[in-house]
């Protein structure tokens, strides 16, 4: 039976149930381990979702928020798809990537750099550009491994694989916004 926490003003647990759509799932975990078990990554994050979502609740924040578990999620939405409670853990993954980035205690890993390369450009072009995204994360945070892409990136070049210039989708204006109106409404400029 699923074990159901009141939310307390100024938690974590609040934190991260209000910064995700349908975040108060959350409160119906049942422990059931069903995420952790259909997960492609789980075998490399230090807590499963599962853990994760009990640590939130006991407001274990600094150790959830330094956790690999958010950065080691691609996003597969495996877990999302079979949990009995239907909570969005794929979202809250996401809420806790946003929160750790937004406070300055994402770990050192590429993906926090990777993820704002990636959404500068979605902003921009309204699409992921490969060759804008690669060049400009390395150039800004690796730049001596961009030596050692350069072989790799002319074989897509020529397979045909990735473009030399970005194309803005239509009606861009349009995306931006939206963009602009959710980051209003998420409270960031
Ligand atoms: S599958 Fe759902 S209910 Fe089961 S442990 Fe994971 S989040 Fe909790
Ligand atoms: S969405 Fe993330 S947490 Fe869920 S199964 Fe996929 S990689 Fe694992």
């Amino acid at each position: 039976m699923a074990h159901v926490t009141a939310i307390k003003k100024g938690t974590f647990l609040e934190q991260v149930v209000s910064t995700t759509p349908n975040g108060e799932r959350l409160l119906h975990c049942m422990q059931c381990g069903s995420c952790g078990g259909s997960c492609p990554s789980g075998g490399d994050m230090e807590y499963t979702p599962r853990a994760i979502f009990a640590m939130i609740q006991t407001g274990e924040r600094e150790a959830v928020l330094a956790a690999n578990t958010q950065w080691a999620c691609v996003s597969c939405y495996f877990c999302t798809t079979r949990c009995p409670q239907n909570i969005p853990i794929t979202d809250i993954m996401y809420a806790l990537k946003r929160i750790a980035i937004a406070e300055g205690t994402a770990r050192n890993t590429d993906a926090p750099a990777l993820a704002k390369t990636f959404t500068d450009l979605v902003d921009k072009y309204g699409r992921s550009f490969e060759l804008g995204l690669a060049t400009r994360y390395y150039m800004l945070n690796r730049p001596l491994a961009l030596l050692r892409m350069g072989p790799m990136g002319a074989q897509m070049f020529t397979r045909g694989r990735m473009s030399l210039t970005p194309t803005k989708i239509k009606k861009i204006d349009q995306l931006q916004a939206i963009i602009k109106k959710a980051k209003e409404l998420s409270g960031k400029k």
